[in-house]
């Protein structure tokens, strides 16, 4: 009997430690499963980011807002002809303040809207480069600067700013007297938490190589094809280098240039492509984890 009862209460107690080991494999299993979530392409409410990139539809042209709750950029403001949507799109996501305006180049097809932003909204800061143009549409760039009072920052290749955790380098351009202004295109790679995301303006094959001899790490899960998917831009060596899982090309449809060459949309074969010319705007919001392009996840 006395044997007995030992017995049981060891065995009780042996029952103990096995169910309390039980406890802790479901708290590391229950632990666990957010991380399985974390790189599960399902049941992500869309509208969560925090960080928000449209690769707005301005036809032939470009312009990218970024908005989040550390501040608001807008890459290039379209041809002047719709300034006047760009301006209505960008209030319509509750943006009143540009943290930065980048002006990737002088071209009107990145400078066109950018007065009218620039006289209607709260501008902080504005990323331009010294290529030089003597259009009256450029002009007019540099006459709303100068009302608002606003210095404008040259950019630089290897050099950073941050805006609250949005981290961005600056690649290009890595010269200042280029013979083609797009080459001049203001490059920069965003980074937020793990995902990144590049913007290259016009840049071309010239200003490409340049990049890469930078020896900076361009590889960006999310690019947006240089010079609107011409065949002029995104070369071999630069492609290889930023390694995408998407690619956004900003073009108007049956425009005279027939962007997207041929030739580039042959090379992205087996990356995600989107097109604003088929698509119209194309929203991007990302929590630094996961992205979702137009309310569907982005394998990554
Ligand atoms: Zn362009």
């Amino acid at each position: 009997m006395e044997f007995n009862k030992k017995t049981k209460r060891e065995l009780k107690k042996l029952l103990k430690y096995k169910y309390a080991w039980v406890i802790i494999l479901i708290i590391i299993i229950v632990r666990l499963i957010p991380r399985f979530k974390f790189n599960s392409t399902e049941g992500f409410n869309t509208g969560m980011g925090p960080v928000f990139i449209y690769y707005i539809d301005v036809g032939q042209a470009d312009s990218t807002l970024i908005t989040s709750e550390f501040g608001n950029i807008l890459i290039d403001g379209g041809e002047n002809e719709t300034e006047n949507e760009l301006l209505s799109f960008i209030k319509s996501k509750g943006v009143t303040t540009l943290d930065y305006v980048v002006a990737t180049h002088p071209h009107t097809d990145h400078i066109g809207g950018l007065d009218k932003i620039i006289n209607s909204l709260d501008v902080k800061n504005i990323l331009m480069t010294n290529g030089l143009s003597d259009t009256t549409t450029y002009e007019k760039f540099l006459t709303s600067i100068k009302n608002k009072k606003i210095m404008p920052t040259l950019a630089k290749a290897n050099s950073f700013f941050q805006l609250g955790e949005l981290e961005f380098t600056i690649l290009n351009p890595v010269n200042n007297n280029y013979e083609n202004l797009n080459n001049y295109s203001i490059s920069l790679k965003m980074n937020y938490k793990g995902r990144s995301f590049l913007f290259t303006g016009d840049a071309e094959t010239e200003a490409e190589n340049e990049i890469l001899g930078l020896n900076q790490n361009i590889s960006a899960d999310v690019y947006k094809a240089g010079h609107h998917g011409s065949s002029t831009s995104t070369s071999d060596n630069f492609l290889e280098a930023v390694n995408p899982h998407a690619v956004i090309i900003s073009c108007g449809a049956n425009n005279p240039y027939g962007h997207p060459h041929k030739e580039t949309i042959e090379k992205l074969n087996g990356t995600q492509v989107y097109r604003t010319d088929l698509l119209g705007t194309i929203k991007l919001e990302t929590d630094g984890y996961r992205v979702i392009i137009n309310d569907e996840p982005l394998k990554l």
